[in-house]
Formats: C-alpha cells, sequence, structure tokens
C-alpha cells in the first residue's frame, strides 16, 4: 500500500502554551515542525526545563529527514540539543530554519559541544525546500523575534499552511526584521487553487481585538524618555530584536549611552549585527563593567529578567543587589514585556522592590510599552477568512484556546476542524482523513545533566519532601539475638523545629524500641515496615502531618 499520505501526531504545543513540536510521517519520512521546550513551573520542583518525547522518532531513525524551525523562540528551538544527542550515535540532523532562528540554534548548539552532529540548512525567505515528496516554502511573518517563517507546503494530499507564531502588523516600519502585511497577500495568493488544511497559532484567540503595532510601541517608549529625568531601565526579551531597536533609536534621540545587562541579550544583539539585522549605537556599552563614571540621567539600561528569573540582572538590580547598577529616586523602570502566568508572584514582588527602591514603575497600559508577537481575534479570523482550508487544526495553545479557535473556524463555514491534543495523531490521505487512536504524550523533566530520570515519582517525593519534610531513623542491631547496638535516632529535616518538639522525636524512640520488643528477636525482617507504620501514625496523630520516613536500620 503506498497511497500517499500525512500523519501528524502533536508531541506538544497543543494542550500548552510552549513546548512547540508536531511530528509530520509521509511515505518517504519523518521530520518535526519545530522543537521547542517548555519551562516549569512550582508543580515541577526543581525541574530544569520540560522537553517531548522523542521516543516515537526511535522506529524509523534512519528515515528521518530533519526538523523545520518556524522561528528562534526557546518554545520552539529549546528541545534541539536534546533531540541531536537522541540521533547523535546514529546521523546528523538536518535543521532548516531563517539565518536568525539558525545562529541562535547554532550558539545553543556549539555551547553544548553539539554543533558537529547538526546540519544547519539555511532557509531564505520565499526559498523552497525539499523533505520527501513535501515541499516547504518559507513566508516572512511579524512576530516578537526577527526571522520568523509561516510555511506554505504542497504535498501529494494537497496544500497545506502551517502559520508558526504570527501576527498582523499593517503598520511595521521594521524591514527587514518584518515583512509589513506580506503574510496576507501571500496568502490571499496561495489560496487561489484551494487550501487542504490549515493549522493557526492559538495563543492569543482570547484577546478579542487586534494586537497592537510594534510602532505604537516606538511612540509608547518615546514619551517616557521624554519625560524621563534619572536613568532608564528596560526590561525584555533578550530575542525581540525590533524592541531593542526601538531602544537604541530613543537612546540615540536623547544622548543617551545604552548598557547591556544580561549575557542573553549580549549575544543576541551581537548575532543580530552579524546579520545586518541591527546597529549598535554609538555610545554602547555590551556589558555593565565599564559604566562607572556615567551619570544617571545619561543612561538606559537594556536588562534580562522579566519573569522575576532569581538570578537574572532584573531582579538583582531591583532588589539593590547589584554591584554597578543599584535603582534610585528618580529612575525608571519599563516592564517591556509579557508575565508568563506561571510567573506573576515572582514578577510582582520584583515590582514592589522597584517601586521600595524610589523607581517609577511602568508595567501597566498607562503608556504602550508592549506589544504582544500573536495574532489576536479579529487577525485569527482574517486568516480563516482568507485561507478557507477544508481542514483545520488550531494549534499552539492551552485546550481552551484551541477550543475557541475551533469554535471560530466553525462560525465561519469551516466545517471540519480537529481539535487534537497532545498525542492524537490525524492522517490525511488524498480524499479520506482518520483520527488515529491517542497514545498518551509524556514529557520529559529535565534536571541538571539527568533527562527523563525525574518521574511522577520523584515529583511525588519532593512535593512531599518541600510541603510535610522528612523524618530519618537510624538503628544498629544484633542479627542474632535483636538487641540494639546502637541508635534509635530520630532526625528531622524540614518537618518540625527539633529543639522545640525534641520530645516527640524522643517519643518516636520509644515507639521504635516498642517494635523491637514486639518482634522478640524473632522475624526481624519484618521490624523496618512496623517501625514506619508506626511513626507515620504517631505523626499523623499528634501533629496530622505525614512527612517522608526513611528508615536506615543495620542488622549487624
Ligand atoms: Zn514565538
Amino acid at each position: 500500500m503506498n497511497k500517499p499520505f500525512l500523519r501528524i501526531s502533536p508531541l506538544g504545543g497543543l494542550g500548552e502554551i510552549g513546548l512547540n513540536c508536531q511530528k509530520w510521517e509521509t511515505n518517504d519520512g519523518t521530520f518535526l515542525m519545530d522543537c521547542g521546550l517548555m519551562f516549569p513551573d512550582d508543580s515541577h520542583y526543581g525541574v530544569d526545563v520540560i522537553i517531548p518525547c522523542f521516543e516515537s522518532l526511535e522506529t524509523n531513525k534512519d528515515k528521518f529527514l530533519g526538523v523545520v524551525l518556524t522561528h528562534g523562540h526557546e518554545d520552539h528551538i529549546g528541545a534541539l540539543p536534546w533531540l541531536v544527542r537522541f540521533f547523535r550515535a546514529k546521523k546528523i540532523v538536518n535543521i532548516y530554519g531563517s539565518a536568525f532562528t539558525l545562529a541562535l540554534v547554532k550558539h545553543k548548539l556549539t555551547e553544548r559541544g553539539l554543533i558537529d552532529n547538526a546540519n544547519l540548512i539555511l532557509v531564505e525567505t520565499y526559498d523552497t525546500i525539499q523533505l520527501g515528496s513535501i515541499t516547504f516554502q518559507a513566508i516572512p511573518v511579524c512576530h516578537s523575534i526577527p526571522g520568523g517563517y509561516a510555511y506554505f507546503i504542497e504535498s501529494k494530499i494537497g496544500k497545506i499552511v502551517h502559520t508558526g507564531d504570527f501576527k498582523l502588523d499593517d503598520y511595521s516600519e521594521f524591514y527587514p526584521l518584518e515583512s509589513t502585511c506580506a503574510f496576507k497577500n501571500d496568502l490571499f495568493d496561495f489560496a487561489k487553487t484551494g487550501i487542504k488544511l490549515l493549522l493557526s497559532d492559538s495563543t492569543n484567540i482570547e484577546n478579542r481585538n487586534h494586537s497592537a503595532s510594534e510602532n505604537g510601541v516606538k511612540d509608547g517608549l518615546d514619551q517616557i524618555f521624554m519625560q524621563t529625568k534619572g536613568r532608564i531601565v528596560i526590561a525584555l526579551f533578550a530575542s525581540h530584536i525590533q524592541r531593542i531597536r526601538t531602544v537604541f533609536e530613543l537612546a540615540e534621540k536623547y544622548g543617551r549611552h545604552v548598557i547591556i545587562s544580561g549575557r542573553s541579550l549580549t549575544t543576541n544583539i551581537t548575532i543580530a549585527e552579524e546579520l545586518g539585522l541591527l546597529k549598535t549605537p554609538k555610545i554602547y556599552h555590551e556589558s555593565d563593567e565599564t559604566i562607572t563614571d556615567l551619570t544617571r540621567e545619561n543612561t538606559v539600561v537594556l536588562a534580562t529578567g522579566t519573569q522575576g528569573e532569581a538570578l537574572s540582572a532584573l531582579t538583582r538590580i531591583s532588589s539593590g543587589e547589584h554591584k554597578r547598577l543599584a535603582l534610585h529616586e528618580g529612575d525608571t523602570v519599563i516592564m517591556s514585556s509579557r508575565t508568563i502566568p506561571g510567573n506573576a508572584r515572582a514578577v510582582s514582588r520584583m515590582i514592589n522592590q522597584m517601586y521600595k527602591q524610589g523607581a517609577t514603575v511602568f508595567h501597566d497600559d498607562r503608556f504602550l510599552i508592549h506589544a504582544t508577537g500573536h495574532a489576536c481575534y479579529e487577525e485569527l479570523k482574517t486568516i480563516l477568512e482568507i485561507a478557507k482550508p477544508e481542514h483545520f487544526i488550531p494549534i499552539h495553545g492551552e485546550y481552551r484556546h484551541l477550543a475557541q479557535h475551533a469554535q471560530l473556524a466553525k462560525s465561519l463555514g469551516i466545517t471540519n476542524c480537529h481539535l487534537l491534543e497532545d498525542g492524537q495523531p490525524i492522517t490525511f490521505y488524498t480524499n479520506d482523513v482518520i483520527k488515529e487512536d491517542s497514545n498518551p504524550v509524556d514529557f520529559v523533566l529535565v534536571d541538571g545533566k539527568g533527562v527523563g530520570d525525574v518521574g511522577r515519582l520523584v515529583l511525588k517525593e519532593r512535593r512531599i519532601l518541600s510541603n510535610e519534610g522528612i523524618i530519618i531513623i537510624s538503628l544498629v542491631i544484633d542479627k542474632e539475638t535483636g538487641t540494639v547496638l546502637a541508635g534509635p535516632t530520630v532526625i528531622s529535616h524540614g518537618f518540625v523545629f527539633e529543639q522545640q518538639f525534641n520530645h516527640y522525636l524522643q517519643e518516636a524512640q520509644c515507639l521504635i524500641l516498642e517494635q523491637l520488643e514486639i518482634l522478640n528477636g524473632k522475624n526481624l525482617d519484618k521490624l523496618p515496615e512496623m517501625i514506619r507504620l508506626t511513626i507515620r501514625r504517631f505523626f499523623r496523630d499528634i501533629l496530622a502531618r505525614e512527612p517522608l520516613i526513611e528508615n536506615i536500620i543495620h542488622f549487624v
């Protein structure tokens, strides 16, 4: 059976914001659309990042054709190091993307010593690439990073559009960083002969309006520059080169030195400059180490750490722990980014600190200081109306976003809306489409050098440890006679304050000895479990707490 088919299996990004990664299979082989990661929230105690599970690529490793990247945000490229490592012994991974996207990928893989295991293939705007029988054309879109692509795809089952992340910014003056409204016109032309399938970004479906233009942000920031006397600190995402260019232009206009604080900003600015996307201003300090003699009024600081990350430049500046960039009365901080929902508390804490240092903080809508990079309701509607696809799959979003996007499509007369979740494959044939059985996807948790070893059980233990603490019991017993040679000692970590509750710990020791007496030298192998149950019951009764209980019992 060689009936042409395309099977799309979402490995991430359909059910959460982030982790965007889809496996596409055809008669000729398999490839990935994006390969992103997700940052953990409070429920992932100590986990560094979350990546998709690549196990399903194991079966057809030699028919793996590569990864097609829409753009360079972490939630689209961040898991590449693990993918490259997954294939390391078997093959070099082909990675396709724009110049800026690939420069970020190159930096990431070089840092980890993996660059020799990847083949980065540059796809210029409107160029086509061939993966098996499928042809991809790279279509420039406006997004909060340069080099963002949607893809127009020609395949044996019909024409497909994958929007990537995009917005429609009719007023953008950020060429060559972005192409104004070209996407709409390009899509109009592509749709003339009918689109079989549209996959479109759903992130901002709940925002009913139209996204603000990046030009508007420039006006908003200009007003703040105009009225500010002290130092200006602007916090933004390090890959938002358009916004960085705006700040550079305003700094020149108002004669301020630009100081960069945060390694990722320095790296990305250098990359953008090398690609001719950005020109650093004449008075520019690529790090904050040489600025001691500058007056506050003369400077604008660009800082990373918009999400309140513990070690970021902005967190240190706001808490007064930054050696060279403390805030003072009369200084202004502009939070030029969106707060990711899981980080709201950390960001709020940081803003409180800034006010305490005497700074004026812009983090709301007094001025337009941030514009989203994702299309809102009206723009998504426009794309659906132009594309008029036969089939529609909402992508990039939590289930509620995907569901609302599907509702919108249905209201526009698009009948075949496929509301998929991660792990739910769908197969398209020339005249047929089949929703396959769902394979539950398990994301892989990365903690330090451990990939996947932290699973549900470890997370449960970490949750108990963080909520209830641990009791460690140690005891040495003569295995012949059952007499105690050392102990029992009962130690608490994060459970009770030992000095205050010492009497409870002593009582626990007595209970342990009682268990020994009950056994009377026989069936000593039952002792550890008896002690665990007794001690657990004891603390539950007197304190209504259930710590982890760790027995270390030696029989000698
Ligand atoms: Zn993005």
